[in-house]
């Protein structure tokens, strides 16, 4: 071969290389509509395993709201800021902590020794210790890490009296189910891409779980009732707004999200969907929700609130489409769901011990959790920040708004009050009937469809993923092999 040749050929051979196959496009536009950490980690992971894309691929994201985050934002009570929604993330939420090292953000532990009582309408059913003093000199000694320890065993020591070998038992289920989630963070290369919930849920080995009810679930690994009574009803309560009769997933992921060494994002939550967006060279749409989506043969059209529409090749919805209404044309099918709200309450100002009968507000827990019954009105009381001996600010969980004659009941300070009313995550039936990852089986995605499995930000990260795949493998062609 003629040697000045070589480099022609070989530019050639790069070149043939660079195309796309013949059938795949070549500049297309990817629509996400949602700004959550849902739509966000689609755009991600898009570019993370795709970046010889990017120059031909716009990422459109749409965002009815003013900002970023969705179902993760903070409140500010009287100039103070604090999670408003999605508050805690588990040690082995690894997308959480990839994105939080990915972004320079910093993790906060949570703050350890709190107190917990467990309230039934009348009285304390069960309550850890907590000591605290006046004098804060003494106040200072007792939260010395050793006396903490001290506090803490203690509280362990009272938790096992009262549930005794059965909180061992949860613990494993818990350990069981966590470690099948952990199969999803295996190399791509082993793991395949899914085109349904059911069959990415049974790869793992968590399927079963969802067609169970937690307490069944629970009663078979041997937990006694007083157990799934008390501590389990109040851990699915406070984080599902549900009774242990939720099916069994969701109910695992919620007593997965009450063990140890839980953690959180400083300055909140919210800042991974920001910093998702923002290095993953998408066009952000805020404020500028989508009405319509119509299948045109070879893309979709979108039709938004401000009166624009937008020609895409694949469409994203990372949004639940439970309570929003985009109309799809052709319509779509999917099953019924209805999504349980949680009213957050945030309250600056100082409970009342008369309340809860007794006689010195610092008498009440730092966590006031409810057993299942109608007739109680809240379902957990937690103190987000002690300000001083008058006042603090307080968090408090319900399924029904908080009428102020009743907070005038529970508070005998309250300075400022702060009500939202979240759609917060569906309600969970066994056995669950899930959504199509693929809604038309062409290139319209469903990121929210693996949300009856659970609701987390990891898990709405977990199945944005998979959607990443899905897109990059079924539309561009490309295996994802990092
Ligand atoms: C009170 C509360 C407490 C929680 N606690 C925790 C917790 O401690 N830990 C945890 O991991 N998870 C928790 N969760 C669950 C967690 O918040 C969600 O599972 C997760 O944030 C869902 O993210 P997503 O992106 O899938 O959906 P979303 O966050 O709901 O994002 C969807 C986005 O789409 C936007 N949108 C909707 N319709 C349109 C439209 N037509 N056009 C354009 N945009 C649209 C919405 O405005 C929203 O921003 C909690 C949730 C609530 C409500």
């Amino acid at each position: 071969m003629h040697m000045l040749l070589l480099p022609l050929l070989l530019t050639f051979l790069n070149l043939s290389q660079a195309q796309p196959p013949s059938d795949a496009p070549l500049s297309s536009t990817v629509c996400i509509i949602g700004a959550g950490i849902g739509g966000s980690s689609v755009a991600h992971f898009i570019r993370k395993y795709s970046p010889d894309l990017t120059p031909t691929t716009k990422i459109r994201v749409f965002e009815r709201n003013t900002i970023v985050g969705g179902r993760i934002a903070t409140v500010n009570v009287a100039g103070e800021t604090f999670e408003a929604g999605a508050s805690i993330l588990h040690p082995k939420n690894l997308h959480a902590v990839n994105y939080t090292k990915l972004l320079n953000l910093k993790a906060r532990e949570p703050s350890s020794g709190f107190s917990l009582a467990i309230w039934d309408g009348n009285k304390f059913v069960f309550k850890t210790i907590e000591i605290s003093s006046n004098l804060p000199l003494f106040d200072k000694l007792l939260k010395l890490p050793f006396i903490e320890n001290l506090v803490s065993l203690v509280n362990s020591g009272l938790m096992f009296v009262r549930y005794g070998f059965s909180l061992f038992k949860m613990q494993n289920f818990v350990q069981s189910a966590v470690g099948s989630f952990s199969k999803y963070y295996e190399d791509t290369g082993s793991r395949p891409i899914f085109e349904t919930v059911d069959e990415m849920l049974k790869w793992a080995g968590l399927f079963n779980l969802t067609t169970r009810t937690l307490q069944d679930e629970l009663v078979d690994a041997g937990l006694s009732p007083l157990l799934i009574n008390e501590l389990v009803t109040v851990i699915t309560r406070i984080n599902y707004g549900q009774s242990v009769y939720m099916s069994g997933l969701g109910g695992a992921v919620s007593l997965a999200g009450s063990g140890g060494g839980l953690w959180s994002i400083e300055g909140g939550n919210r800042q991974m969907a920001v910093g998702l967006i923002d290095r993953s060279d998408v066009a952000l749409h805020l404020n500028e929700g989508i009405k319509s989506v119509a299948d045109l043969g070879d893309h979709y059209e979108l039709n938004s609130t401000k009166g624009n529409n937008y020609i895409c090749e694949v469409a994203v919805v990372a949004t639940p489409l439970d309570e929003i209404n985009i109309q799809f044309i052709p319509p779509i099918s999917i099953p019924e769901r209805k999504l349980q709200h949680t009213h957050a309450t945030f309250v600056r100002g100082l409970l009342n011990p008369v309340y809860f009968g007794l006689k010195a507000t610092a008498k009440i827990p730092d966590l006031v959790a409810t057993l299942e019954d109608p007739e109680l009105p809240f379902t957990s009381i937690s103190v987000l920040k002690k300000h001083n001996e008058e006042e603090s600010t307080y968090k408090i969980f319900s399924r029904k708004p908080m009428a102020d004659t009743l907070l005038n009941s529970i508070f005998s300070v309250r300075k400022e009050t702060i009500r939202i009313d979240w759609a917060a995550y569906p309600q969970y039936h066994a056995p669950e009937i899930f959504a199509p990852f693929i809604l038309d089986g062409r290139n319209l995605y469903y990121v929210n469809a693996f949300e009856n499995a659970a609701s987390t930000m990891e898990t709405s990260a977990v199945s944005a993923e998979n959607i990443a795949r899905l897109i990059l493998s079924r539309y561009f062609g490309k295996e994802v092999n990092p």
